[in-house]
Parts: C-alpha cells; sequence; structure tokens
C-alpha cells in the first residue's frame, strides 16, 4: 500500500480534459503573462470572496510582502504575528526591515491568541498579521476589534484557509487585505507558483497591482519601487478550471475532515478544535500524540506518509536569532510543535484508505 500525502495526481486525472485544454489555449495564444485569463481569475476570485478586489500574483509570499508594501510598512516599524506558522508570514516583516513581533497561539485552535495581542503593542505597531492555520480562520473579530482600537491595519494570512468560511464570511474577505496561496498542495492549487491578495479599499488595490507590476502606472513609468510578482496566465488556466470545482472540494474536505475526528474520538488522539462559527477547509488534518516518532515510525511501516507542520516555532529559528527570543518564550507554539502531526489529506481521499490510515493509528 502506498498512499499520497495529498493526492494531486487524482484530481488531474479529474479535471484533465478542461485542465489540457486551457493550457493549450495560453500556448496558442503567444500571451503567457498577463491577459484576459488572468483577469478572469481575478473576477471569479473576487466574487468567490465577496471581496471587491482581488488582485493575483507570484506566491503566498509575494502577497504578503506586496500587503506590507502596500500599507507603506517599513525598517523600524512592528507587525504582531504568530510564532507558530510556516517561515513566509514573519519572514517578509524582516525582509521589508521591519520587526516581528510574536503573540503565543490558542491551545485549541492553534491560531494567534488575541488575549494576549494588546500586550504586545508599541507605539511602534504599524499592523496584525494573524495566520489561518490548516484552514481554520483565526479569531478575526477580536483581532479587528484590537486593531480599530489602536489604529492598525489587519493582514489575514489565509495561505491555507481559502474557502473556509468565518461568520458566514469567507476567508480573505474578513480584514483590510486577505492573502492566499495557490502553491501546488493548498487546498487551491495550481501547477506551479501562485497567490493573490483581496482586499475592498480599491486604493489600496490599485497600490499592489502596480507594486507587483514594478511600480508602474503607466509602461515604462514607475511611481513606487515594486518588484516581478506577477501571476502567469498559465496557473491563471489551471486555476480557472479549479476554481469551478473548488466548492465541491471545500465539501469533500470538511466532510473527509470530520469523518477522521469521528474516528478517533474514543482514542487518546487529540482532534482539530473547530469553533462553531466557522468552517474549515483542512488544508492539514493535524493530530496530536504524545509519542509522535514512534507514531511516525509505525505509520510509515505502513506505508502511511506523515509531515509535521511546524517542527520547530518561527522565535527558535536561527534566522530571528537577532530579534532575542528564547525557549520558553511562548510554551503553547513550543508545546504544540513538539505534538502536532498531519495525516494524508486531500478532497480525494477515499474511505477505504482513510479507515487504513485510522486503523494504523489505533
Ligand atoms: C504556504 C504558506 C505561505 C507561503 O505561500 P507560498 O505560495 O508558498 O509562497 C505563507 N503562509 C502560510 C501560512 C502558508 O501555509
Amino acid at each position: 500500500m502506498k498512499i499520497p500525502f495529498i493526492d494531486l495526481q487524482k484530481q488531474y486525472q479529474e479535471y484533465k480534459k478542461e485542465i489540457d485544454e486551457q493550457i493549450a489555449e495560453v500556448l496558442e495564444s503567444s500571451i503567457y503573462i498577463g491577459g484576459k485569463k488572468v483577469t478572469l481569475l481575478e473576477e471569479k476570485l473576487a466574487k468567490f470572496t465577496g471581496a471587491k478586489r482581488a488582485i493575483v500574483c507570484s506566491s503566498g509570499t509575494d502577497a504578503l510582502l506586496l500587503s506590507l508594501m502596500a500599507l507603506g510598512i517599513k525598517k523600524g516599524d512592528e507587525v504582531i504575528t504568530t510564532p507558530f506558522t510556516f517561515i513566509a508570514t514573519a519572514e517578509v516583516i524582516s525582509l521589508i526591515g521591519a520587526t516581528p513581533v510574536f503573540v503565543d497561539i490558542d491551545e485549541k485552535t492553534y491560531n494567534i491568541d488575541p488575549n494576549k495581542i494588546e500586550e504586545k503593542i508599541t507605539k511602534h505597531t504599524k499592523a496584525i498579521l494573524p495566520v489561518s492555520l490548516y484552514g481554520q480562520v483565526a479569531d478575526m473579530k477580536e483581532i479587528n476589534k484590537i486593531a480599530k482600537k489602536h489604529d492598525l491595519k489587519v493582514i489575514e494570512d489565509g495561505c491555507q484557509s481559502f474557502g473556509a468560511t468565518y461568520r458566514g464570511k469567507k476567508s480573505c474577505n474578513l480584514s483590510d487585505i486577505g492573502c492566499t496561496s495557490f502553491f501546488p498542495s493548498k487546498p487551491l492549487g495550481c501547477y506551479g507558483d501562485g497567490g493573490a491578495i483581496f482586499t475592498n479599499d480599491e486604493e489600496l488595490a490599485l497600490k499592489i497591482k502596480m507594486l507587483l507590476n514594478h511600480g508602474q502606472n503607466m509602461r515604462y513609468r514607475h511611481k513606487y519601487i515594486g518588484i516581478n510578482g506577477r501571476l502567469d496566465a498559465i496557473q491563471a488556466a489551471v486555476l480557472l478550471i479549479k476554481l469551478k470545482y473548488f466548492s465541491n472540494e471545500v465539501k469533500q474536505r470538511e466532510e473527509i475532515g470530520k469523518r477522521y475526528t469521528n474516528l478517533l474520538k474514543d482514542s487518546d488522539i487529540i482532534t482539530p478544535y473547530i469553533e462553531d462559527d466557522r468552517s474549515s477547509v483542512y488544508a492539514q488534518y493535524s493530530i496530536r500524540v504524545k509519542n509522535r516518532d514512534k507514531v511516525i515510525e509505525h505509520l510509515n511501516k505502513q506505508g502511511i506518509p506523515t509531515a509535521i507542520h511546524y517542527p520547530m516555532p518561527l522565535h527558535l529559528q536561527e534566522c530571528f536569532g537577532y530579534l532575542g527570543y528564547k525557549e520558553g518564550d511562548f510554551e503553547v507554539a513550543e508545546k504544540i510543535s513538539k505534538e502536532i502531526l498531519s495525516l494524508p489529506m486531500s478532497a480525494f481521499l477515499n474511505k477505504e484508505v482513510q479507515d487504513d490510515i485510522v486503523k494504523a493509528l489505533l
């Protein structure tokens, strides 16, 4: 038995005819950057989330970077975020010269704990950057409330939560800016790198659009220092097809996630806790076990792959050594990073395979 961690092949076979046709159309058109498919995708993505504007770009990382640039965040500024996330979230804050300020996570949802945010706000704080980890939206109502009180901007890192809902609204349309990633293994993935930025602020959208094209407002006229952060037409073509089926896939993911939880409920394994006012897209189905190394070995022996998201919290990473954090600073993040374990998950995981995974676990 050989189970893929995320079954991208099954998905491709399912949509192959349409995807191949769309890619061929791009190849025949000779328009490889920008063009109609990119514009159409932006319209469809905006509609999907309910945000006024969607701007596609080169990756989730660049989406976050462009958001910070558009808000004018710079050297000396502070941005509050979580230490329990993929490196990109905090990396981009440092990259533009600002300082990531970490706040510990909630032990149940693994998202930033809103109760610990205010004590970290200083006169240098410019924004809060919560992550909607594993596909469950962070506590955006509380976070937005704090931001409003202290005149801060909120950027949701929705790189794992595209398609998730929070109090009836879609992830990426819950704050000043929402960012997502179309990395192949994300809930909505393309066949290379890609990402998108969402906002209801037209002016901000316009600035982001310029920033990702070298700060250009007219050809060879550069209003801002920008980057090359465009999404290419082939990726847009792939996403146009996958987006058609995405709502259905989100439903399947949710069913599979809930089924895992139900099958594991009588064990001492800690399963994902999803708040009543939100739905998860289960970008990862991550459980907590005490003897993780043994569990991994046991599963791997039976052909079941696993992954750890994430084995080391960001405040302990070598690249952030200059920030001066030490072991013990964020106890919840540190504890969870030692116990967390992700199981195979995709919209195409069938019941028999899932049963085998659960059987191996129990
Ligand atoms: C994947 C991911 C990113 C980065 O997205 P890329 O498209 O790989 O650049 C950022 N933040 C989180 C939480 C992610 O999971």
